[in-house]
């Protein structure tokens, strides 16, 4: 099969043939229909993450068929379309683990990480964590979902119950969660990075109360904040624009340094949290949710072996939405 793979960071991937993987008892083995490129994929490759298995093959927004079940596994047919996200894996047996805090597993794997992922024609799945998907809309729609969406999901869900919602950094999450949120009868100020006139039209045109720079003020105080960008900077200004009791939900795996600042911005019952990966159940949730609000994903597609130029795109800030990698129809003699 082809695949693109990471072998040593701040290296482009390599389109690389390598053998179809053999499931094990308890995978499903899986063609991949589609894998979204996600800014966590973006600071894999720029070495920021701690102890990436290398070589890797990235991608945690996978959507696929199933193509063969390793023995024992129950509850997935073939042909299913199947989701996988970036909790591959978890130890079951942890402190988190037992009381429904599988995220924060102290020996959980991720998908694209830790275990081979979705820019590649095949990939192996662990059942358990795979979610079952529907057969609409395309496979380059879904894919931004199993991340974007679900991350953008939780991190909403962390952020209380806001009337008025900050998102920082419009992309791939933030125009999915926006969706969401407007839907649920909140109000969303999107910020850019000052200038972009664009990425606020784009945020106007899914519904966004206002839109403005990073460098703008909101005309009212924001009842909790998003941060998507990996800018540290932001953690402040996002604080200043809270109202009392209002927090910031800092929803990257990776962020620059966050600035100090006075105490008098924290006070008044202002908290900053950080959102760490998913669990199973914020998978079945978020997907039950969008059963009632489909979410439009706007979606730039690259072929499998454009994904150093997906990545690209990404890290300049070029596109609008998501980018996705669609693989070719793998021939059937597999
Ligand atoms: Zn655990
Ligand atoms: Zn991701």
């Amino acid at each position: 099969m082809r695949a693109m793979v990471l072998e040593q960071a701040g290296h482009p991937l390599r389109l690389t043939e390598l053998p179809q993987p053999i499931p094990r008892p308890g995978q499903l083995l899986l063609t991949v229909e589609a894998c979204g490129v996600c800014r966590t994929d973006l600071h894999l490759c720029d070495g920021e993450l701690p102890d990436p298995l290398l070589p890797v093959v990235p991608g945690h927004e996978i959507v696929a068929r199933v193509a063969a079940l390793g023995p024992d596994v129950r509850g997935w047919r073939l042909g299913q379309r199947v989701g996988v996200p970036w909790l591959g894996w978890t130890c079951g047996q942890c402190r988190f683990c037992t009381s429904g805090r599988e995220n924060l597993c102290d020996r959980a794997r991720f998908t694209g990480y830790q275990l081979n992922g979705g820019y590649a024609e095949y990939t192996l799945a662990d059942a358990r964590y795979c979610l079952a998907l529907p057969e609409a809309p395309a496979a380059e729609h879904l894919a931004p979902l199993l991340c974007a969406g679900l991350i953008g999901y939780r991190a909403l869900r962390l952020a209380g119950d806001p009337q008025r919602l900050g998102v920082y950094g419009f992309g791939a999450a933030a125009h999915l969660i926006t969706q969401l949120a407007r839907a649920q009868g909140r109000e969303v100020f999107a910020f850019t990075r000052p200038g972009d006139g664009a990425s606020q039209a784009f945020a106007r045109s899914l519904g966004a109360h206002w839109a403005g720079g990073t460098d703008e003020a909101p005309a009212q105080p924001l009842d909790a904040a998003l941060i998507f960008a990996p800018a540290g900077p932001l953690v402040p200004i996002a604080l200043r624009h809270l109202d009392k009791g209002g927090c910031v939900v800092c929803a990257g795996i990776h962020m620059s340094d966050i600035p100090g600042f006075p105490y008098a911005w924290l006070w008044g019952e202002r908290s900053i949290r950080s959102v760490a990966n998913l669990t199973r159940a914020d998978g079945l949730a978020f997907f039950e949710a969008i059963r009632q609000v489909p979410l439009g994903a706007e979606v730039t597609v690259f072929a499998l072996e454009q994904a150093n130029e997906a990545l690209e795109q990404l890290r300049r800030g070029a596109l609008q939405g998501a980018a996705v990698l669609r693989m070719a129809p793998v021939s059937q003699e597999a």
